[in-house]
């Protein structure tokens, strides 16, 4: 199945997805996190996987299978495995266009040294690019990459795609505990990631079982360390939690309200005070889901955060 969905994502509304890479698994990366699990082929070498017509002719066939209720905002290039391995990418890109859906691209960026994987995606219309550390022993750990690639090439190559590209840039940076969530590490990524002027950084965390089980996501005051560096610094900064969250604003249910808006971004106290106060609320609504496992108290430079309880 090359188009499946769609599937509603946040980043993206609904998200047909297109799977471009047919075998199980192949990548630049063997991240610890990888949801695909451990088996994979490591590559660096493009190669071409299905011819382009196939693929459109498979979103062709699911786009008229679905109602137009569940017509997709965007076709997404989310592989099991690296996108830009596929020596086609580029051509598909283009033959897609004829939808008229915006085309969406979740990359690895490792590969994004090379000028013509950079071209390939120039047609894309939002493009994720993992930027989980700027330190190489570091990067060896978390994303084991193919020995052939060098850290500051991949990062070279995100700065000149992120220089060139015209549609909108997003970075995603997973953070594991005891890797890449302590504040020089933290410092170090949003400074590499403030020169690519990304329209948003994405905060993440595995949420599904990764390849390697010891694996654990950055805890809540990393999470919200982290998102208050960025957002210092100036990144449109958003978390990735594994909830459905979204910045809804006051809809009169203040407990929908924290939770959603508290998936997205920690609330700030004074901003909770806000919240609580037009959603007709007190500070009971909070202490409840806090009793319930469903939010937690935090504090970072004397000022109080909740964040959305994850583990
Ligand atoms: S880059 Fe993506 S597909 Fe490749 S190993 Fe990492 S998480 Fe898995």
């Amino acid at each position: 199945m090359i188009a499946f969905g769609p599937v509603p994502s946040r980043r993206l509304g609904k998200s047909m997805g297109i799977n471009n890479i047919p075998l199980r698994k192949v990548c630049s990366y063997s991240c610890i996190y990888c949801q695909l699990g451990a088996r994979q082929k490591s590559s660096t070498e493009r190669e071409t996987f299905y011819e382009p017509q196939t693929i459109r002719d498979s979103v062709e066939s699911l786009l008229g299978r679905i109602s137009p209720a569940d017509k997709p905002d965007y076709l997404t290039f989310v592989a099991s495995g690296e996108p830009t391995l596929d020596a086609n990418l580029g051509k598909s890109i283009r033959l897609l266009k004829g939808f008229n859906i915006p085309i969406a691209v979740i990359t690895n960026a490792s590969l994004l040294s090379d000028p013509v994987v950079r071209e390939n995606l120039m047609d894309a219309d939002w493009v994720s690019v993992k930027v989980d550390t700027v330190t190489g022993n570091v990067w060896r750990r978390i994303n084991r990459p193919h020995p052939s690639l060098t850290l500051n090439l991949v990062m070279e190559g995100i700065k000149r795609f992120a220089a060139d590209f015209k549609g909108t840039l997003v970075t995603e940076t997973m953070m594991l505990e005891g890797f890449n969530d302590n504040p020089e590490a933290i410092q170090s990524t949003s400074d590499f990631i403030l020169q690519l002027k990304p329209s948003k950084a994405y905060i993440a965390i595995p949420t599904r079982p990764p390849a390697v089980s010891s694996v654990k996501p950055a805890g809540s005051e990393n999470i919200n360390m982290a998102y208050q560096i960025f957002s210092k610094k100036g990144l449109k900064t958003e978390l990735i939690l594994g909830f459905e969250g979204k910045n809804t604003g006051y809809t009169g249910n203040a407990e929908n309200d924290i939770l959603n808006i508290s998936s997205v971004h920690p609330l700030r106290e004074d901003a909770m005070d806000e919240l609580l106060r037009k959603d007709n609320a007190d500070f009971s609504t909070v202490e409840k889901l806090i009793r319930e496992g469903k939010l937690i108290q935090l504090e970072y430079e004397d000022k109080k955060y909740y964040i959305r309880y994850y583990r």
